[in-house]
């Protein structure tokens, strides 16, 4: 079987978010999947920080740090982008000298009045520069032009995609792009092109808002006699109201999807199903079966629906995992909140999560659980649940729960038990009111467990301040 080399090629002028992290996800599992069978595939990642105005070293940071927590591995160092340039321009004056490409002297204000004209005219000319190409004073001159790149006037270009299957489009609907503006740099048409081509990527799998630069950009490989790479451009992801994923439907960087409490392994289950099926009976995938059975041609080609009510489903079937634990650990010491309870007792702070863990769709939902439980100025508010009657039932609780020797759930549970039995009480009647004693809420862990997960000391002063009245 042929290697495949693929590539990521984020701009960093932004923190790595679901999207990049989607694309760089599928041409990862796409190579470690080649890899099963040729050991030569690779994946590469390459920073493409040419426009400096808006890229920015924390973003490249941000990038790697976000691609490194999720286990996505790449090939040697990032190539960066902006330190090829006079490679890119070296091929910019190949394609000169070739014939293929032709200097351009027109200003922007010249083409922009062209263009307005054509647009009264209703003429859709995509081609606003036609007289350059033909002046041989200009093609003489040594500085002050950009390059523009040759496209034919006639005929079709088509492009096979793995995703988006074959589409052509008319020539005559390119323009003659600029290779090289005229103060000597490249353009990113150029140095994507001229990179993937000296990196040997032989398979493109990127956003498919850049499907109409693939018919450009394939102009510069036919010129060069390049081998034209494979082509997969994936749909957007959208909100759940249709739009583009972005920041206005909450955090979508992965970085902060980590401070929140997110696991890798949560966010590629539920990235991977986007758009792509696995044919199992239920949703949950791990990395090495996605590598055994992702299929790039299986892709759909609409876009697909990013939902955090999927990803907490996800989130919580990975967290209650042991194998999980030492997350858990990185979060409760990293994280402002949680960090003071976990050096005072970790022992505890893990109880308190096992009895929640089933609830919780994120780990930043421990921080007020955590609180609550170590409060020791915690206070039971009024509330119409507790009565004079269970007053006197929370005084007789005491009494049992004095007799317990060694503090823990069996023992609280059985001491529960044998109170209410005694005393001819039921449950129902006791189990409420009791847990909203303890923690101000009729919803929650069971009794025995919240006990527990307080502590001896904690539980009698809490039931105590509420027989005695202290607010
Ligand atoms: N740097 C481009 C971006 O971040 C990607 C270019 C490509 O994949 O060809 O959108």
């Amino acid at each position: 079987m042929k290697s495949v080399v693929t590539r990521f090629a984020p701009s960093p002028t932004g923190n790595l978010h679901l999207g990049g992290l989607r694309t760089a996800l599928i041409n990862y599992i796409i190579v470690e999947s080649s890899k099963l069978k040729n050991q030569n595939s690779k994946f590469f990642i390459r920073i493409e920080d040419t426009d400096k105005k808006r890229s920015n070293d924390d973003y490249s940071k941000n990038i790697l740090e976000g691609l490194k927590w999720l286990g996505i591995n790449w090939e040697r160092d990032p190539i960066i982008q902006s330190q090829r340039i006079d490679r890119h321009r070296e091929i910019a004056f190949k394609l000169l000298e070739n014939g293929k490409a032709f200097k351009c002297v027109c200003t922007f204000e010249e083409l922009e009045s062209k263009r307005i004209d054509n647009q009264k005219k209703q003429l859709n000319i995509k081609r606003l520069c036609n007289e350059c190409e033909k002046n041989e004073s200009i093609q003489q001159m040594e500085k002050n032009f950009c390059i523009r790149l040759k496209i034919p006037n006639h005929g079709k270009i088509e492009i096979e995609d793995k995703i988006q299957s074959i589409v052509s489009i008319n020539n005559n609907e390119i323009d003659n792009y600029i290779i090289l503006r005229n103060d000597s740099t490249p353009t990113y048409m150029l140095s994507v092109v001229v990179d993937d081509h000296d990196m040997g990527v032989n398979l493109i799998v990127r956003g498919d808002d850049h499907f109409n630069n693939a018919f450009r950009q394939i102009y510069i490989y036919k010129h060069m006699n390049w081998n034209i790479p494979t082509y997969a451009h994936i749909p957007l992801i959208h909100g759940e109201d249709g739009t583009k994923l972005s920041k206005r439907h909450g955090a979508i960087d992965i970085i902060s999807l980590k401070k929140k409490g997110y696991l890798p392994q949560a966010i590629i289950n539920n990235l991977i199903l986007l758009g792509w099926s696995p044919k199992k009976d239920n949703e949950i995938i791990n990395i090495n079966e996605i590598i055994e059975s992702f299929n790039i041609e299986k892709m759909s080609k609409s876009s697909s629906i990013f939902s955090y009510k999927k990803l907490n489903y996800f989130n919580n079937h990975y967290i209650v995992l042991k194998d999980n634990f030492k997350y858990l650990e990185e979060f409760l010491n990293t994280n402002t909140v949680t960090k003071e309870y976990f050096v005072k007792d970790k022992n505890k702070v893990f109880d308190i999560f096992n009895i929640y863990k089933s609830k919780i769709e994120y780990y930043s939902q421990l921080e007020d659980i955590i609180k609550l439980y170590f409060n020791e100025a915690f206070r039971t508010k009024n509330n119409g649940i507790l009565n004079d009657e269970f007053k006197l039932i929370s005084k007789e609780f005491i009494v049992y729960l004095n007799k317990i020797q060694i503090w823990n759930e069996k023992n609280i549970e059985n001491n529960i038990s044998v109170f209410l039995q005694d005393n001819n009480i039921n449950f129902k009647s006791f189990g409420k009111p009791m847990r909203y004693l303890l923690i101000n809420s009729i919803n929650g862990p069971s009794v025995s467990e919240i006990l527990y997960a307080l502590g001896k000391k904690n539980s009698f002063l809490r039931i105590n301040n509420y027989i005695n009245n202290i607010k």
